[in-house]
């Protein structure tokens, strides 16, 4: 049997209509539009599509998007004293800097001088810690992503064993709370954990966030699972091009999972709609406005 392939296209398209009409009755209640502002260092290729993607999607949406490009040679004080300013800036609700960044810049300090109510990627560590903590921080867009989409195939995911493959800040530790919040067995697998096959044929929900491309065999995954896989990695093709596979080996998944993310089109395209419900809850928050619906889960097909 085949897998239920997850649209994960038309699942962001949904969760963006939902933050559209948010932010028109933002508008039209209390006359506030959301304002996201991008930060970029540098002229990497890939960087300037995914901020130029990030910057239309807001329009789209209805937000204020203003773009910051800065030349590579940027001396680290002055992307502070930008960071600053736009923290102080109530016209702008959530802040983007655009990793990576070029190497004589330390990101850990540009994310800490990011105001935590502004950090709409959910990098801060203050977030971090109210997500451990209890409490609604902003969370890191692509572990929203996941879950989303794992309670849109799921309904209540109250007491399914969830494996979470990778431990990392950005996607790992984050997914594996979110899902321990959705009240999740969750186990969280990491390049030291023994017989990781064993240990994913136990779950009714993977996570797979490694890097390692086609990493998860079909024999890792119980019959009927669902598989998120969040890898973004580049390999040649047979005429010796570059495409993309995930960290799941889907060929031979796709005829073992119940439902499973395709690479790319699956987990990748949601990332920037969460990042919209993130600069809309920043909006809200930052404006102690209580009476807009921002979307915490996929609006109906
Ligand atoms: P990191 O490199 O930061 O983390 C990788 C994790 O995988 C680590 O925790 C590491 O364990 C673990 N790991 C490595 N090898 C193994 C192994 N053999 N078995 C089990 N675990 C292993 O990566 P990220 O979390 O940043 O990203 C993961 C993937 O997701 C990448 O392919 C990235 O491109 C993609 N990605 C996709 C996004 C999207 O929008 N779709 C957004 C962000 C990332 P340890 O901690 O022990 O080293």
């Amino acid at each position: 049997m085949s897998a239920k392939v997850i649209d994960g296209k038309a699942a962001a398209a949904r969760l963006k209509a939902g933050v559209t009409a948010a932010v028109a009755q933002l508008k039209s209640k209390h006359g506030i539009t959301p304002g996201l502002a991008t930060v970029l260092v540098g002229d990497d290729p890939a960087s300037h599509v995914y901020v130029a993607n990030k910057q239309k999607t807001a329009t789209e949406a209805g937000m204020n998007s203003f773009q910051h490009d800065l030349p590579a040679t940027t001396s680290q004080a002055d992307l502070l004293a930008l960071l600053k300013k736009l923290n102080a800036d109530p016209s702008v609700h959530g802040i983007l800097v655009q990793m990576p960044l070029p190497k004589h810049i330390d990101e850990t300090t540009v994310v800490t001088t990011t105001s935590s109510a502004k950090d709409v990627d959910g990098l801060h560590p203050e977030s971090a810690g109210r997500l451990v903590a209890g409490g609604d921080p902003l969370v890191a867009c692509t572990p929203m992503g996941c879950v989303m989409l794992a309670k849109d195939v799921l309904g209540d995911l109250s007491g399914k064993h969830a494996v979470v493959i990778g431990r990392s800040k950005l996607v790992g530790k984050p997914v594996a709370l979110l899902l321990l919040n959705e009240n999740c067995t969750v186990t969280m697998a990491h390049s030291r954990t023994q017989d990781l096959p064993a240990i994913c044929r136990t779950a009714d929900i993977i996570v797979a966030a490694v890097g390692k491309a086609q990493m998860v065999r079909g024999d890792w995954i119980k019959p009927g699972a669902t598989v998120i896989d969040v890898g973004i990695n580049p390999v040649p093709n047979a005429e010796g091009k570059r495409k993309l596979v995930g960290d799941v080996n889907y060929p031979e998944a796709v005829n073992v999972a119940g439902a499973i993310t395709p690479v790319p089109g699956g987990v990748g395209p949601m990332t920037i709609a969460c990042l919209m419900v993130n600069t809309l809850k920043a909006c809200c928050a930052q404006n102690g406005i209580t009476d807009v619906a921002i979307p915490t889960s996929l609006p109906p097909a």
